[in-house]
């Protein structure tokens, strides 16, 4: 028979624990820059990175898996550019923040997490890249998210307007494991064909998105938003 203690050692019973812990924070967090409460997804995680002899310093969680504790923000210049005082009372120090290279950070973080993530999508066989095969994908209903690349001007006649603008050609087809030199090397417009990854490539472009013109003025998010997807996309 089982005892108690045996059941308490059982990994699986510990993974499940963790899964139910992780499962309840996955709720709200407080921005540490507006004081608003957001769902978690909508912010982005920071940890602290203790430097000898100096003021601890943030960097970006863009896994949000790091050990340790977090504070969260809003991936918008504004919030990015009043979190210090919050970070300090979050990590109760005093901390190093400059907004300009805080927003930098976040906007390269996610933009490396999207990289990853179109790439091991690709592996997983839930990229459908090229405008045939996108538009394939979108007729059979398989298709949870488009991305453009910014300089893709016929795939962009023909993408659906909530299509995500992303890089450009050569970056895109770098992030989907394309070589230089392959034939027809650069990619104008790829869909993702599965849910999950289609909601953590948004979130990630989301987060990148919004800080990417960061300018160190109290941008709004959303405008920021547009106009970089009405001009070039991934330039940083
Ligand atoms: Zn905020």
């Amino acid at each position: 028979m089982m005892s108690m203690a045996d059941e308490r050692r059982d990994p699986a019973r510990g993974r499940s624990s963790r899964d139910a812990r992780a499962r309840s924070s996955s709720s709200e967090r407080t921005c540490v820059g507006c004081g608003k409460r957001a769902a978690r997804e909508d912010l982005v995680r920071l940890v602290l990175s203790p430097r000898e002899g100096a003021a601890a310093t943030v960097v970006v969680d863009a896994k949000d898996g790091a050990f340790g504790r977090g504070a969260h923000v809003h991936p918008s210049p504004r919030c990015v550019a009043q979190c210090e005082r919050g970070l300090a009372r979050n990590f109760k120090q005093a901390v190093e923040v400059d907004a300009i290279d805080l927003g930098r950070s976040i906007a390269s973080a996610f933009s490396r997490r999207l990289e990853g993530l179109l790439s091991g999508g690709m592996r997983a066989g839930h990229v459908a890249v090229g405008g045939d095969s996108v538009e394939e994908s979108l007729r059979e209903g398989r298709a949870k998210l488009v991305l453009l690349a910014a300089d893709a001007v016929d795939a962009k006649k023909r993408a659906p307007s909530d299509a995500l603008v992303w890089g450009d050609k050569l970056r895109l087809a770098r992030a989907l494991g394309r070589k230089p030199g392959d034939e027809g090397a650069g990619v104008g417009v790829c869909s993702i064909t599965n849910v999950a990854l289609a909601t953590a490539v948004r979130r990630a472009w989301l987060c990148a998105a919004g800080l990417a013109n960061t300018s160190g003025h109290a941008d709004d998010a959303a405008r920021v938003r547009s106009r970089r997807a009405e001009s070039a996309g991934g330039n940083e």
